[in-house]
Formats: structure tokens, sequence, C-alpha cells
């Protein structure tokens, strides 16, 4: 990139820049050209030198300046002046509401004990890797959490990798790591790309950037999607596998007992690297195509010629997607899904998958700050002895357990809340969200971090803080969160705004309060350069200047020794390979082979309720309007997608006297929410996709409304408990419910 990161004159200069959130998405650090007129963000540019993204952008970063000068937008500190709920409130500065902030902390953890603050983290934002520290390392608490039940976001995904194959997040190779791209000599595009429960064109999910796909597809690569909907990645595949909701595990199984019978495996590999082979592939025996065709409710033919193409073409790969965290079986479609990229060879191989070592980068520093706990804090915190699997991966307590706490008071109380950049009662993943609601609205005095008064913070928030975007602060992205960090990037400031703070700068000005020996960072500034200075040889500085570093990658880690904390050849598990056959999880009460049962709610598994609620409830598509709950208020953005919607087969649509466009109402024995139906055949029949992330703005803000937060609500149809022993497995995608018409927004 260019030797310059910021240019023009004083008051109308330009400044390079790689977004993280907020306002969304993940960590991928698109780069752009921020232009600033009189302290005011003007327009924006995507950043031609930026080595991945090359100058493209979504539309969320186009209306950029739309965001950040939007005028409901918060920027002072805020107090609560009437009742929760009634949306009064009075300014304060930064430092009185900081001391208020410890003052509470310290009487609440005086009276219920340390830890009795809870820090919740919304997804994807920078709050995301720095809830964590807040908790240990400045409240010094273990209680700390993203509130969606069984971690159903990234985190199954991550720990099964890190049990099977021992590593990171496993990533389709997309030539990421190199400057020159996919002209790296030695890198190849992939022939075959699955995309599994995945839309990375419009999610740009965390570490991958969804134009690479096209890029792959103009230099060759064929896409098989695997989803209930055909998306537009759908429209363009080569073949495009419309399952029913939940049975992942089942066509996975299948797919890899077609490359098992049909010898099409790499021998060479699972000989020498993949352990339990044979077991293995004897529970895949049990899933022969016609079996999982009937599960699916898709062609025998389909799961042949997938499988083949797949397995034949090499190198091929695969991008999973939410739904292996968020269906019942989803854990054992992970350990499946893995399994077919390693007995075909394709990983860590040039244009199979990517798996970087985690970064030390941030890293260990997260880690260190759990030596602010007493002994034995961390290791007790809640749900870790409940769910040992997912205790040895996340970091954070149990959602559902720390939910039922809330709400009961057992094992602690918990009394004071820190909601960090999360619209817990607004669906994001958080399901069942009255019942968060209710637990938070317990809290003897609750701060809500965020950018706007959402209904989260008018309802349950005494102090309100706001946050800084992107273009107003100093600091880092590493994708991945630096599970497989392809890059580390400069997020530059552009814009001077005194009444916003970044997720670091909380934690240092609040730490200093606080907990000040772990605390003695000048400013984020100086807190990066010191974290960049203990990984790499350079600091903020000679990032901003270099905009994107690149780290070298080297393939076949494991031949080179370069896989395992030892040194010696192989992957991290306890076998040193692959684990098809995993030794860990029968320690953790589970079965060592992956398996498929039915979803627990479906016309199977509760024929009973069938009659009444037949059609399938899937939810948590992406779209490019909005991330999550965010982006409600931009106007631009609302022009394109002006209402909540469900889509619906043409099918039953007629079935149930339903028209493209009409309010309905979805409803099942949990709850019911309303959206305009869009009437469309790219919806499997007898599912219907409802959006979520919806509430408006523009509406009253005060209780009961609380800007319509309940009207449109998904995840009031949505269970609050994972059934799974790992931990990991809700229900997000394969609910049941009804849909009939509707008068309107209200019902
Ligand atoms: S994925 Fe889109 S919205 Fe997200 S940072 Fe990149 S350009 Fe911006």
């Amino acid at each position: 990139m260019k030797d310059q990161w910021k240019w023009g004159t004083d008051n109308d200069y330009w400044v390079r820049t790689c977004a993280w959130s907020a306002p969304g998405c993940h960590p991928v650090g698109c780069g752009l050209k921020l232009h600033v007129v009189d302290n005011k963000l003007v327009n924006v540019d995507g950043d031609e030198e930026h080595p991945v993204t090359n100058g493209r952008l979504c539309v969320r970063c186009l209306t950029l300046p739309e965001y950040l000068n939007h005028p409901q937008r918060i920027t002072t500190p805020l107090k609560r002046a009437g009742e929760r709920g009634e949306n009064k409130w009075e300014p304060i500065t930064w430092d009185d509401a900081l001391d208020l902030i410890a003052e509470k902390a310290r009487e609440i953890q005086g009276k219920y004990g340390m830890d009795s603050i809870v820090v919740i983290q919304g997804t994807g934002r920078q709050a995301a890797l720095y809830a964590p520290p807040l908790a240990f390392g400045v409240f010094r608490t273990s209680t700390t959490l993203m509130g969606i039940s069984g971690y159903s976001c990234y985190g199954p995904r991550c720990a099964v990798a890190e049990f099977v194959f021992g590593t990171g997040y496993p990533e389709l190779d997309f030539a990421s790591y190199f400057p020159d791209s996919y002209d790296h000599p030695g890198y190849e595009v992939p022939k075959y790309i699955i995309s599994w429960g995945k839309m990375p064109l419009t999610s740009n999910g965390d570490g991958f950037f969804g134009h690479s796909l096209i890029d792959l597809m103009k230099r060759g690569s064929k896409i098989i999607t695997i989803d209930p909907r055909i998306t537009w990645l759908g429209a363009h595949a080569d073949t495009a596998i419309r399952l029913r909701p939940g049975t992942d595990a089942a066509l996975a199984l299948a797919f890899l007992n077609v490359i098992i019978d049909e010898d099409l495996y790499d021998h060479d590999f699972v000989d020498k690297w993949c352990y339990g082979f044979d077991q293995f592939a004897e529970r895949c025996r049990e899933y022969p195509p016609s079996r999982a065709a009937e599960i699916c409710e898709i062609p025998e033919h389909l799961i042949y010629r997938v499988a083949r193409q797949f397995a034949t073409n090499k190198p091929s790969s695969l991008m999973w997607g939410l739904t292996f965290d968020q269906t019942t079986t989803g854990g054992q479609a992970s350990h499946a899904a893995l399994a077919m990229l390693a007995i075909c060879g394709y990983v860590d191989v040039p244009g199979g998958v990517t798996v970087g070592q985690p970064s030390t980068f941030l890293g260990k520093w997260r880690v260190d700050t759990r030596s602010n706990l007493a002994p034995g804090q961390f290791e007790n915190r809640l749900g870790a002895k409940n769910f040992p699997a997912a205790d040895r991966s996340q970091w954070v307590c149990n959602p559902d357990i720390t939910l039922e706490c809330l709400e009961t008071d057992e094992p602690i109380k918990l009394r004071m809340a820190v909601l960090q950049s999360t619209n817990i009662i607004s669906p994001t993943n958080n399901v069942q969200p009255q019942r968060w609601y209710a637990g938070l609205k317990k809290m003897e005095f609750t701060v809500c971090r965020d950018l706007f008064l959402t209904p989260t913070a008018v309802a349950l928030a005494d102090v309100f803080l706001p946050v800084a975007t992107f273009p107003e602060l100093d600091g880092v992205v590493l994708p991945h969160y630096g599970r497989n960090p392809f890059f580390v990037a400069a997020i530059n400031k552009a814009i001077d705004n005194p009444g916003v703070r970044s997720d670091i700068e909380f934690c240092i000005q609040l730490g200093k309060r606080l907990n000040p020996d772990a605390w003695d960072y000048k400013d984020a500034v100086d807190f990066f350069d010191r974290q960049l200075h203990a990984s790499y040889d350079f600091g903020f500085d000679e990032l901003r200047h270099m905009g994107v570093y690149q780290g070298e990658y080297t393939y076949k880690k494991y031949e080179k020794g370069l896989s395992r904390g030892d040194g010696k050849p192989g992957f991290n598990t306890p076998s040193g390979r692959i684990e098809l056959y995993s030794l860990l999880y029968p320690m953790w009460g589970e079965d060592p082979l992956p398996y498929y049962h039915e979803p627990y709610y479906s016309k199977y598994s509760h024929p009973e309720l069938a009659e009444e609620y037949p059609l399938i409830l899937t939810t948590g598509g992406r779209k490019y309007t909005s991330f999550h709950s965010e982006h409600r208020m931009i106007a631009s953005l609302r022009e394109i997608d002006p209402w909540a919607k469900v889509t619906i087969h043409p099918a039953d649509a007629e079935k149930y006297g339903i028209q493209n466009g009409d309010w309905v109402t979805i409803e099942n024995w949990l709850g019911k929410c309303q959206m305009k139906a869009w009437v469309s055949e790219v919806i499997k029949e007898g599912v219907v996709h409802c959006e979520h992330g919806w509430w408006y703005p523009e509406q009253e803000g005060a209780e009961p409304n609380l800007f319509g937060v309940w009207k449109s609500n998904v995840n009031l149809l949505l269970p609050h408990f994972c059934v799974n022993p790992l931990g990991f497995g809700s229900i997000y995608k394969e609910m049941m419910c009804k849909i009939y018409k509707a008068q309107g927004l209200d019902g």
C-alpha cells in the first residue's frame, strides 16, 4: 500500500483506514478512503491499494456519512432522568459517568461479590474482542458472555475445528495471505467451492470477503450452495441443494459415504494424518445417499454428483456458515464437513482451507487479563462445569445458564450489567428476548454502550455511553479475531469526536479507576503500539504507514512441525492427527463419531405439534442493508428494505391465502411477530425464512413500544436451550410455526 495514510490540508483531507464496527460488520478490515471537511465525513471511497478488497465496498460502508452524521446519533454520555423505559435522559460528562460506574461497581461487588457484574457483548463488533478483558481486567468479574443460546454464532465452529483439527478457524483459501493475491506462485484456484449455510456476499462473515468468491468464480471456481434458500450465489451455482433445515449432518455423512464407498479419498493423507478412519468409515456407511435424500428432502442424485465433484476435482474447498452453529446437530455436521476436507486432502494446501495458528497479537494479552481474577474465579464461571467442552474452547459464561441465573438468582446474584454494544432485546441472535428483558430489569445498575438509543438502552440503561465509530478511533483490525489472521491492519482516526470513546479507550479509562495496575496505557495508540511490538517488529505508527501487514503463510505446516506446540509434525490434537474419531468427545459424554438425529422440533420429532404448526421456521439470513439490528435508522438503507420480511414459497402462500406484500403473522406456542410476505420460489416449499434484527427507530421509543421492538421480533418464537452435551447446538434454523394474514405491523 502507499506509505501515506493522511493527505490534504488541515481542514480538508483524506484518511486511509480499514473498517471494523461500529458500524457493522465483522472484523474483515475492508480498505476505505475517508474524505473529511471541517472535521465532518463527507465522502467514502474504496481503497484500491488494499491488497484484499482492492477498492470494493458494500452499501453499508457507502452510507457511512449518513450513519456518522445521523441526527439520532448520541455523542455525549447520558444519565437516566426518568424511570427506566421512559426514554428521558440528561447529559453528563465522561468523567462523571466513569466515576459513577466505578462507584456503583465497588458498591455492588461489595454487597454481592465480584461476579455479580455481568458484561454482555454484541456480535461481530470490536466489543467482542474487548468485552472479556473489560470483565476480567477492569471489573474483575468472570461473568461475561454473548447472550446467545448455545454460544450459537461462530464459537461452535471454532470449537469443533479446535477439537478435530487442533487449529484456529479453517477458512477457504482465497490467497488472502499473499500480497500478490491469486497470482502468488504456488497458489491454486479451488475447482469447486461448497458454500454451506452461508451467503458471504451479504455478510462478509468474520474473516472472509464476499467479493473474493466472485474473483474466484471469474477464475474458474464452480460454486455449490447448500441452503434452504436460493441466494444470489445459489442462482449462479453449478448446483444448489435446498435441504430441509437442520439436516446438514445427514447430508455431510452421505457425501462422505459416497467419497469412501467409491474410493475417491486421499489415501496418503488419510493414512498419515487422520485418526480413526476405519470406525469413521463404518459410521458413514449408515448414511447411504438414499437415506439422506429422504431425511434432507432432496434428490438423491445430487448427493452423488456433489460428492464426486468435490472429491475428484483437486483442490476444492468448503465454507461453512451459521447452520453449523444454530441447529440441533450442527456440531456433528461441523465434524463431518471438516472430515470431508480432511479425507479429500484439502487441509492446509493451496486452494483448500487455510488453518492459520491463532495470533499472539492481542491473543496473549486477552488471556493474561484473566490473571486479574482471584484463584478459581475463571474456572468456576457460570456454566463452565456444566459444559466442559464449551468451557475448554470458549472464554465466556454459558449463555443459557447465565439467563437462568438472571431469572433465579442461582447460583449467584447478578446485580449490575454492562451491555457492550449489544441490543439484546432486539433480535440479533438473542432468542426469547423477553426473558433477557425481565432478567436484566432486576439489575440495580446497568450501563449501555452503543451508538444510538436502542430499545435495549431505553428499557434497561441507567447510564448510556456513546461508542466511537471506526472513523473516530485509532485501532487495529485482524480478521477472524486472530484465529486465522491473514493480515493486521490499522484503523486510523479521521474525525475528532471528543464525545465518544472506543472500546479500548473505555477499558483504559475505567481501568485506571478500578484496577490501575493493569491499565497503565496512556491511550489507545500507546496500547496498540505496545501490543504490536510484543508480537511484531513494528508498532502502531509503522502499521499506520503500511496500512495492511500481511504475514507469511506456510502450507502443509503439519509436515514441518509448525502446527503443534511441541514442534513435532502432525496436528495439535490428542492423537497428533486430524481426529475423524474424536478422543476428546467421550470425555464430555459425546459420541466420538459424527451422527445425525432429527431436529429437536420437527414434524417427525413432535408430530403432535405439526398439525397446528406445519411450517419450518428458519432465520438469520444476512442482508446487504443491515448488520443484525444495526442500520435501521439509515434512510437510504431503509428505502431499500423498509420492513421486516418473511420469505414464503408460492405453494405455501396459496395454501394460506397470502399475497406478495401482505402483512402476515408468524406464530408458534412461544410467541408471534408480524412481517411482510415475500412470495418467492427462492425458498424451499414448507419453509419460511424470517428476517431478524428488526426494530423501528422512527417509532415511539418509550415503554411499552420501545421503538416497536416486539412487533417484528422473530426471536420471540425461538426457545432458549441447547440439547447437545458439548453445550453447542441450538434451534434457530429448525423451529416450527404457522403463518396467517394480518392487518398490519400491529397484527
Ligand atoms: S464488508 Fe462491507 S460494510 Fe463491512 S466493512 Fe467491508 S465494505 Fe464495509
